[in-house]
């Protein structure tokens, strides 16, 4: 059978077939342009007639060293007679000659990453054929020096500059100030012009068969799919690099054929907030190019309404129903010619995870699609982008009346950003790879910019819409961006900007405000919201009717405690209590617990330190009233406490020097006395140093070296537990024991903890409903979960540890050197710190699980190392059968999406 490599757009029914009747198939085949022309036609949107050359004739080129699979070429041809048919038009042909464009489209859309070229099958010929039909010699010529221009930068590799100076000189010459204002003679001279540098530039002829026009320029859109520019988006995108891309052999209708026609692009939905409205650009009598290119000043589409009513009336009633059929918002190209409207593209908008949010509650609640599918429609991490850094209004006003306000944009990409000019997309990457903080600084950005966008930490543009490849690039990635601001002037030879007066120079600091569209000179402070968004509550709300994992908070303190409560926390996992041992005021009374030479001293120091702890309970039991309350036993060796050992010796040396040129008695005593107290700490310091003390004298190992301590921690949750309960809060606490590794540890501890708790609850003659359990995070622990669990009625993993005593890999130090090399070279797939490495860590997990619940059925696990706040590592948590994830407060709404996600897809990986 003879290989099929294109389709005609009135065949998408062939196609499907041809793929076995999955869309996400029939995408992967035509490009998502291609698929959406083709269903356009289908349902009866009115499309210009073309065909798509499919992605597997691109992945054939590309394979067999850059020749065009067997039997394609000639099946263009056949198309293109089809397409001459239907049209009543010839490539080529003298009489009524037909144009046509051939334009890149893969399966996810790449804006702008690719190539495309217009106007194919104009030549010396047509070009006058085109003027008689349409008397517009202005238009004909236009068209024309676009094609060469297109054909020369796209298809030979012209440097754009050679054209775009001779635009400038004609301009000048002209004493003109924009391309609309050039007349017919100066196109047709610049058309001369182009063709001409054309020739110098490839040392061959314009070409002027059409055929060979529409070869080179389908051969340079398959190429195009491994441009720099199109991999690096891909690779930031995460979209495969072996996909391929499609091409659209697409009938040209002109836009600018006079004051009725028009071209211009549409959202069916506000991109940054999600409103419901159509947003979008236009111009009449142009070309697509210029509206999304930012080189010109389009009008809004509301506008549209007004200038050319019949035409809006019926685009409204097009988009409508396109949303309604593809249930998504969507992303529209269209050309009037004549005053017939014709839809070019429409596609799945990109939009902020802001409108995200909106969109997807919204369409549920117009009944466009289900809440299962909106839940389904955000990704976990857009739920991020809610809490990212706003500026402090004050600072705001504070900046404006020092007129530091410098100039206002369009605010196309929310949030704060605040770095330091860069005015070229290299040296954007270079100071980003550096980690310094950038804001890339641009008149407009062009796909080749695009690294230099993502180095960024925002991006600010002269020129440019809401739609320009600076604004959706920006949205897609979440950077703040601000575009058309117009008083920008850049001076690239000076490394300069000049706006409004001001000078910036390259190097200096800006805060960029993506939510408002201002420029501020210098850093202005941030603050980060709160998550009150309507939709997004109403999403979360959703989402938790769907998920079966729980989603508890990691929190130390009741602030935190509070603000986990407040985004959703079903109860704290993890409440590391050395953290508060560290604060100023109590870290002496630690210190000289450990310092201490008897047992009294010690003691002593202990029981002082009951009160703080005592407290702390107290605030996160009333925080979390009727929610369970994890707290962990001391964790960390105790060395952790006391001062640096390199340090102490630097002290000491300097006391020696002062001790040498002291003047008087009283100086030297005190200074003597200084220098006994280090030399006493110094000395306890090597005492208690380990080699490798992540492996040490910690966890419980410290809780039965030191029964006391534990001890006073028990003590102190009693006590707070007692208190709070007989204020009327439900407290529900769960005393969690470290780095168990053998059950025996946890069978003393056990009996010690379990016997004071039993003595605060009689002295103070309440009963508290509690349990003990204990931390999985030593491989052992995992591997004997079973007599673990004789002794523990809950399990918490804490993958940190365990990933680090699984991988051999030091949690401190791996990121720093070698880690990253792994990642980069792909012996790792992920960083095991971040995402749960299933292979291992998680068949530990999961063996840990089993076990456990053989021995007690009911047994309670969870997690509350970092990767409890990873949408992955919650997947894999969910489906291994834990009962909660635990994570960070500002990750709780997070992981409660990730969750749904996770109970929602069950079935489907
Ligand atoms: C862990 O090891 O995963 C854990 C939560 O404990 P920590 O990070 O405090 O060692
Ligand atoms: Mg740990």
């Amino acid at each position: 059978m003879i290989n099929r490599w294109l389709y005609l757009f009135n065949e998408v029914d062939k196609a499907e077939a041809y793929v076995g009747g999955n869309w996400d198939d029939v995408r992967g085949l035509l490009g998502g342009k291609g698929a959406n022309l083709a269903e356009m036609a289908r349902i009866g949107v009115p499309v210009p007639p073309g065909f798509t050359i499919t992605s597997k004739a691109c992945n054939e080129y590309i394979k067999q060293g850059e020749i065009f699979p067997e039997g394609m070429w000639e099946q263009v041809q056949e198309a293109l007679k089809v397409i001459e048919s239907e049209t009543g038009k010839i490539l080529g042909g003298k009489k009524n000659p037909l144009f046509v464009s051939c334009r890149s489209g893969a399966k996810f859309s790449m804006p702008g990453m690719m190539d495309t070229v217009l106007n194919i099958g104009l030549n010396d010929e047509t070009v006058e054929t085109l003027i008689e039909l349409t008397g517009d010699k202005r238009f004909a010529y236009d068209s024309y020096r676009r094609l060469v221009q297109m054909f020369g930068i796209v298809v030979m590799g012209v440097p754009d500059e050679f054209f775009d100076d001779l635009i400038s000189e004609t301009k000048s010459k002209a004493g003109v100030e924009s391309e609309a204002e050039l007349n017919a003679d100066d196109w047709k001279e610049l058309t001369k012009k182009f063709k001409q540098v054309f020739k110098n530039k490839t040392k061959l002829d314009f070409p002027q068969d059409p055929y060979i026009q529409l070869m080179l320029a389908t051969e340079a859109v398959f190429k195009s799919w491994n441009g720099k520019r199109a991999y690096d988006y891909r690779h930031a995108a995460r979209i495969p690099h072996d996909l391929g891309t499609a091409v659209n052999i697409v009938t040209m209708v002109f836009g600018n054929m006079g004051d009725n026609s028009a071209t211009g692009v549409a959202m069916t939905r506000n991109g940054s907030t999600g409103e419901k409205h159509i947003e979008g650009d236009y111009l009449i009598n142009a070309q697509g190019e210029d509206v999304v290119a930012g080189t010109h000043i389009t009008k809004d589409i509301s506008l549209m309404k007004e200038e050319m009513p019949a035409a809006y009336a019926e685009f409204e009633q097009i988009v409508s129903r396109l949303e309604k059929h593809y249930g998504e918002m969507q992303d529209v190209e269209f050309t009037i010619e004549k005053e017939k409207l014709w839809m070019l593209q429409t596609r799945d908008g990109k939009r902020t995870a802001k409108a995200s949010v909106r969109i997807a509650v919204d369409m549920a609640n117009e009944g466009l699609i289900s809440r299962r599918e909106a839940v389904l429609r955000v990704e976990p991490e857009q739920v991020d982008f809610f809490l990212h850094p706003q500026f402090d209004i004050n600072a705001k006003k504070i900046a404006t009346e020092k007129g530091n306000l410098v100039a206002t944009g369009i605010n196309v990409s929310p949030g704060a950003a605040i770095g330091i000019v860069a005015l070229d997309a290299d040296l954007a990457e270079e100071w980003g790879n550096e980690g310094r903080n950038v804001i890339m600084v641009r008149p407009e950005t062009k796909p080749d910019d695009v690294h230099g966008m993502l180095a960024a930490k925002g991006i600010l543009t002269g020129k440019g819409g809401r739609t320009s490849h600076a604004a959706l690039v920006a949205r897609q990635f979440g950077k703040p961006a601000v575009v058309g601001v117009k008083e920008l002037n850049i001076q690239m030879s000076k490394r300069l900007i000049e706006v409004n007066g001001t000078i910036i120079n390259e190097g200096d600091w800006i805060s960029v405000d993506g939510s408002t569209g201002e420029v501020f000179l210098g850093q202005l402070s941030c603050t980060v919201p709160d998550l009150n968004d309507q939709w997004l509550i109403k999403l979360l709300s959703w989402a938790d009717e769907f998920r079966k994992l729980g989603v508890w908070a990691n929190a130390d303190y009741p602030s935190d405690a509070k603000r986990a409560r407040d985004y959703g926390a079903e109860g704290i996992g993890l409440c590391r209590t050395e953290h508060m041992f560290m604060e100023s005021e109590r870290l002496p009374l630690v210190q000289k617990m450990i310092m201490a030479d008897l047992p009294v001293e010690q003691r002593e120091a202990i029981d002082s330190l009951l009160p703080f702890q005592r407290n702390d309970f107290d605030g996160l039991f009333r925080v979390m009233d009727g929610l369970p309350v994890i707290i962990r036993l001391i964790d960390p060796p105790l060395h952790e406490f006391l001062p640096n050992q390199i340090e102490l010796m630097r002290d000491l040396s300097d006391l020696k020097i002062r001790l040498q040129h002291a003047g008087t008695l009283d100086e030297i005593n005190t200074l003597l006395q200084q220098f006994k107290d280090k030399e006493k700490i110094l000395h306890r310091v090597e005492k208690l140093r380990e080699e490798n003390p992540m492996l040490g004298l910690r966890g419980v190992r410290l809780g039965i070296h030191i029964p006391e301590i534990t001890l006073m921690q028990v003590r102190a949750i009693f006590e707070a537990a007692c208190q709070v309960s007989k204020d009327g809060v439900e407290v529900l606490p769960k005393i969690m024991i470290p780095f168990i590794s053998h059950s025996n540890e946890l069978e003393i501890q056990l009996n010690r903890l379990k016997d004071e708790a039993r003595k605060v609850m009689e002295k103070l003659n309440v009963h508290i409903n509690y349990k003990f359990g204990t931390m999985i995070e030593i491989p052992r622990a995992a591997l004997t979960a079973d007599k673990m669990a004789e002794y523990a009625e809950f399990f918490s993993f804490g993958t940190n540890d365990l990933t680090q005593m699984s991988f051999g890999l030091s949690r401190d130090d791996a990121e720093a050197v070698f880690l990253i090399e792994y990642l980069e070279s792909g012996i790792l797939p992920d960083n095991p710190f971040a995402t749960i490495d299933e292979e291992g860590v998680g068949q530990l997990m999961k063996m840990a699980i089993t076990k456990g619940r053989k021995s007690k059925p009911d047994l309670e696990c969870g997690i509350c190392g970092e990767h409890g706040g990873d949408p992955q590592s919650i997947a894999l948590c969910h489906n291994m059968g834990l009962d909660y994830v635990s994570c960070s407060p500002f990750r709780v709404p997070v992981a409660r999406l990730a969750a749904a996600h996770a109970a929602l897809l069950e079935n489907k990986s």
